[in-house]
């Protein structure tokens, strides 16, 4: 593989952002890429904007970097990093992929999604590229699949935490056709550049952490419907008292954000075979309302928390 000098985050989400500027803040260059909205808002409207017009298309990962910059505590170390990060959508800026030794993908945790982007980005490829997902949990190989042998010696999964800036572990999963070198070098990078301890995972839904985690996460939904306990009295006892004063339940679930969480128990729902496991990992109700709301928690303004 080669030395990692600038990488390309796709999604421009909770992760893909705060991957983007913990890498900046490393001295990485970083292209940050997202989709072309689908709609204008009414401010580009009565701006008399149109779908062409790149600040429109270019808008979704404009307002990450503008999120980053307000995130309490700061994201960047200093004002100058966020210069290390350039913006683009998946449209137009493809071509610039090309400049990357790293191509991380973080969008939708969808299979089909993530296969489809991939196989995008296999014609602009070049031998020496990684290209890693950051998946909270589906499969690296069933990824793997959407594209030719080279590459597939190039991909493998590096899951960050979030958030990433803060967060001291990388589970590392290998897909079937990895190369040595490149578990190697990454371990190297990720330790030594971006000061991350490495856990190599094994491919198994959602790998290790969001296997236990998810687990835990809708154990205590069940026993709240159940016991008719309330969101804070939860948290009260799910946070601080148990040694995680930042990771109460519902604070967690806003800060991951629902939809991301209900993506990441149904994989484990979907590859149950056993119907405890299955019902463990059924979605519960509530989390479904709430998403069909759009109470996604922090980056909806409104999850079981409300941003005043
Ligand atoms: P998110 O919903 O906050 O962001 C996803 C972003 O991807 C959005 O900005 C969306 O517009 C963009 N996107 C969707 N399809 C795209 C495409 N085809 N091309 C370009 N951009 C596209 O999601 P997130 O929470 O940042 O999660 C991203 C990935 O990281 C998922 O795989 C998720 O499972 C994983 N992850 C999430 C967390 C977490 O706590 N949220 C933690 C670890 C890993």
């Amino acid at each position: 593989m080669r030395t990692i000098r600038t990488v390309a985050v796709i999604g421009s989400g909770v992760m893909g952002a705060g991957i983007a500027a913990h890498l900046a803040n490393a001295g990485i260059h970083v292209w940050l890429l997202d989709r072309v909205p689908e709609r204008l808002t009414p401010e580009e409207e009565a701006a008399g904007r149109t779908i062409r017009h790149p600040d429109v298309r270019n808008r979704l990962a404009r307002e990450a970097i503008i999120r980053l910059n307000k995130t309490n505590p700061a994201v960047f170390f200093e004002e100058r990093c966020a210069e290390l990060i350039r913006i683009g959508n998946v449209e137009d800026d493809l071509h610039r992929l090309k400049e990357a030794d790293w191509i991380i993908e973080a969008i939708t945790e969808r299979l089909d999604d993530k296969r489809e982007l991939l196989r995008r980005i296999e014609p602009v490829w070049t031998p020496g590229m990684v290209v890693s997902s950051n998946t909270s949990g589906i499969s690296i190989a069933a990824m793997a699949e959407a594209v030719g042998p080279e590459l597939r010696s190039y991909f493998l999964g590096t899951h960050f935490f979030n958030p990433p800036r803060y967060m001291p572990l990388v589970e590392v999963i290998p897909g079937p056709a990895t190369k040595l070198d490149v578990l190697s070098g990454m371990k190297q990078f990720l330790g030594h550049r971006l000061g991350k301890g490495v856990v190599f995972a094994k491919d198994t839904p959602n790998f290790i952490a969001n296997r236990i985690g998810t687990y835990g996460l809708l154990v205590t939904l069940r026993l709240m419907a159940e016991q008719g306990y309330t969101v804070g009295e939860i948290d009260a006892v799910t946070g601080p008292a148990l040694g995680r004063p930042k990771s109460a339940t519902f604070r967690t679930l806003d800060l991951v954000g629902l939809d991301t969480f209900v993506h990441v128990a149904k994989n484990v729902y979907d590859h149950a075979s056993d119907p405890a496991e299955k019902a463990t990992f059924d979605t519960p109700e509530l989390l479904a309302d709430m998403t069909r709301l759009g109470w996604l928690g922090e980056k909806a303004g409104q999850g079981f928390y409300k941003k005043v």
